[in-house]
């Protein structure tokens, strides 16, 4: 038997020309690859179907049953061997199209066969094309328990070199065969075993392969997924630990004039509770002399602005400057406009930097920032290169869509040579939490769960496009009184061009309906000019157009509380966040706000979904779970590039009990023992090294 970590290729069966394919196709490099090369469906042969029963296309069946009829119909290509099998309840028709002599031979009219395969319909009636055959004899059936039989994905590639599913099975079972127990040797503590009824390591893989029944898989995969999911947070959570330790943070000591003067007499409104709760955990954060990294969450509008704003008062009033870095030009600055208003009020100075900022201006602001003279600067990622460098940065924010990775943030820290400055994330909409947990496992959690009293929940409505008039008619209302409207469609770069005509023909039938001068369209798009978009949303912002037609790129841009209503075309083409995050750009003003999502009468199940919780909910953290329940942890938004979620076999859209389990277990074990130095975390310890030296999953992460 090779050792695990030896050269697929010495694995008995697969030689240098299926190493390279397995390499090349699957990953799989060494042995251990395969053996955690897993199923990813299983077919059940513990049980017998009656071939009465046989109706579902595409299933996969076993039955047994009696041949009564074999012969070879056709020539040329439509040239087949077709037969009968008859149980006690039917008849099928089973059909070859390949292999045809040595199947004649091999086969027997009047034997009792167990037949294997999947279910076809050709000309209204049932068969099964390419079954495998089993002779069946009392000696064949009590021999071999039947069991779940695993299904591997495999490729064209490898199915050509006999690699197919059933190639790769044969591999397996032939390394499991060859290995003991002692070859995978336990990696959790026998407490942790115990509490959560966790199977043996070696017992888990060899039922994840070959389950005898349903019981064996589901103990074999609880155990899994648990491992994983375990040992990802015991590697996150040491990172914050050691962090913790290692790194000393600038002490904000003391809530000064900056603060209280914004505090007591700037601030417009109270605070909500969740407000101060999370403005307190980071108080507390900023004194404590380690360097902060906090997470907060909130729902759009639950006002996170205005308490990143007071945290770089908080910096500002201990002589430390802040840096405040949005993913997009528009948001950043949205951002700098808001806060330059107050910090200027304040006495404090702020700059504004990003890739389009150049030449004299850009060098005045990075003097400036160099002197200490520019207490607050907010912009884009440029912040994070090199040549922006600062007298005394105490405070980093990054306001965010979760685009940006661990390694990114790191960057930040080095901002300053005394010392990492503390670091604040925000999130733009919520995310679930067990996202949270692994996206931002590494960072301390705040979370806003309250809006600022007196929002009137916006109302959502579905309409088919059949009801457009009917929509005009609504958005004529609303502009009478005084409101104005936003119209968004959908824009997407693999289909620009016709989505750039889909919102011109959009805004020249508006244009028609809403006839100047009465009434006046903004419209804004991608394709634009910065300085043109800039005029067109001004003319919004400043209330001297009514509507605005746009893509988008309003998701995160403008603030106008006066705008009530919403209307987004093509609903159905939108994911949920960003219909989420869309909706939020009304119900900003005293006045009851509409989102009307119009979209074509046919639906996938998936869109209905979508549309369904949109209209039942306006809770940001509700519909993140269901998200991810339709599309899959890789697949949100801004996930997309994150390895930190290609898992072997959890999944954080199933598995949030086991990973809340996982996360307290490795909370639990840290604290009681930070450097896993007794003798019962001695496998933690050994495991962590081991996968350290494999450097697989940890080089997705840092
Ligand atoms: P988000 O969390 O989406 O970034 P913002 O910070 O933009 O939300 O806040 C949304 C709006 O709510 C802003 O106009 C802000 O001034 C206002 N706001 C924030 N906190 C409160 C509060 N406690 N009471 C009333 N209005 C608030
Ligand atoms: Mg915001």
């Amino acid at each position: 038997m090779p050792a695990l970590d030896s050269n697929i290729e010495y694995l008995k069966g697969v030689g240098p020309q299926r190493a390279d394919a397995l390499r090349t196709e699957l990953g799989i490099f060494t042995v251990r690859d395969l053996l955690f090369h897993l199923p990813f469906r299983y077919v059940d042969r513990t049980r017998f179907h009656s071939i009465r029963d046989l109706h579902t296309e595409g299933e996969t069946v076993q039955i047994r049953g009696i041949l009564r009829r074999l012969e070879t119909l056709g020539d040329g290509r439509a040239r087949r061997l077709v037969g009968s099998l008859r149980d006690d309840t039917g008849l099928i028709e089973l059909v070859w199209f390949q292999g045809i002599q040595w199947l004649e031979k091999s086969l027997h009219v009047g034997k009792d066969y167990i037949v294997f395969g999947r279910i076809n319909e050709f000309n209204g009636r049932l068969n099964i094309t390419h079954p495998e055959m089993e002779e069946s004899s009392p000696e064949v059936l009590g021999a071999k328990p039947r069991t779940l039989e695993p299904v591997y994905p495999s490729t064209e590639k490898l199915t050509r070199k006999g690699l197919d599913a059933k190639g790769i099975r044969k591999l397996t079972r032939g390394l499991l065969d060859s290995l003991t127990p002692a070859d995978l040797p336990e990696t959790l503590p026998d407490i942790v075993m115990d509490k959560f009824r966790l199977v043996p390591r070696w017992t888990a893989v060899s039922k994840i392969h070959f389950p005898e029944n349903q019981g064996d898989l589901d103990t074999a995969t609880r155990r899994l997924k648990f491992e994983e999911l375990f040992y990802l947070q015991l590697r996150l959570l040491q990172l914050r630990t050691r962090r913790k330790e290692a790194l000393r943070g600038f002490v904000f000591g003391k809530i000064g004039d900056f603060f209280n003067n914004f505090y007591h007499h700037k601030l417009p409104f109270d605070l909500t509770g969740a407000q101060k709760r999370v403005l307190k955990e980071i108080r507390n954060d900023l004194a404590a002399g380690k360097q902060m990294n906090r997470l907060v969450q909130g729902d759009v509008g639950s006002g996170k602005t205005v308490v990143a704003l007071m945290t770089m008062l908080m910096a500002a009033d201990n002589g430390f400057q802040s840096c405040m870095m949005a993913p997009t030009e528009i948001l950043a600055q949205q951002h700098y406009e808001n806060i330059k208003l107050l910090a200027d009020d304040l006495g404090l100075s702020t700059g504004y930097l990003s890739g389009s900022v150049k030449g004299k201006k850009r060098e005045a602001i990075l003097k400036q920032l160099v002197s200490g003279d520019m207490h607050i600067v907010i912009g884009t990622h440029a912040l994070i290169e090199p040549w922006v460098q600062f007298q005394n940065l105490g405070l980093s924010i990054i306001d965010e869509q979760h685009r940006f990775g661990v390694e990114q943030r790191a960057k930040l820290w080095q901002k300053n040579p005394a010392g990492p400055p503390h670091v604040l994330v925000m999130t733009a909409t919520p995310i679930p939490r067990t996202l949270a947990m692994t996206l931002y496992g590494d960072l301390d959690i705040s979370v806003i769960d309250e809006l600022p009293p007196g929002r009137k929940p916006i109302s959502t409505i579905h309409r088919t496009e059949h009801h457009r008039l009917q929509v005009q008619g609504f958005m004529r209302d609303e502009i009478a009184k005084g409101r104005q409207v936003y119209v968004v469609y959908p824009m997407i770069e693999e289909t620009e061009t016709l989505d750039l005509q889909n919102l011109m023909a959009g805004y020249e039938a508006l244009s028609r309906d809403f006839p100047a001068p009465q009434f006046q369209i903004s419209v804004v798009h991608g394709k634009m000019k910065p300085a043109d978009k800039d005029f067109e949303m001004q003319r919004f912002v400043r209330g001297e157009t009514q509507i605005m037609v746009a893509t988008t790129v309003i998701e995160v841009g403008v603030n106008v509380p006066n705008a009530s209503v919403m209307v987004i075309e093509n609903a159905e083409r939108f994911g949920l966040s960003q219909l989420h995050q869309l909706r939020g750009r009304v119900g900003r003003g005293a006045e009851q706000s509409f989102c009307l999502l119009l979209t074509s009468f046919k639906m996938s199940s998936e869109s209905k979904e979508r549309i369904q919780t949109m209209v039942r909910t306006n809770d940001g953290f509700e519909i993140a779970e269901v998200d991810l329940k339709l599309r899959g942890p890789g697949n949100m938004e801004g996930t997309q590039q994150s390895g930190m979620l290609r898992f072997m076999i959890a999944n954080l859209a199933q598995d949030g009990l086991i990973l809340a389990a996982a996360r307290d277990t490795a909370v639990e074990i840290l604290e009681q023992d930070p450097d896993l130095s007794t003798p019962e975390n001695q496998r933690l310890k050994m495991h962590l090294a081991s996968e350290g030296k494999e450097a697989k999953v940890w080089s997705r992460i840092s």
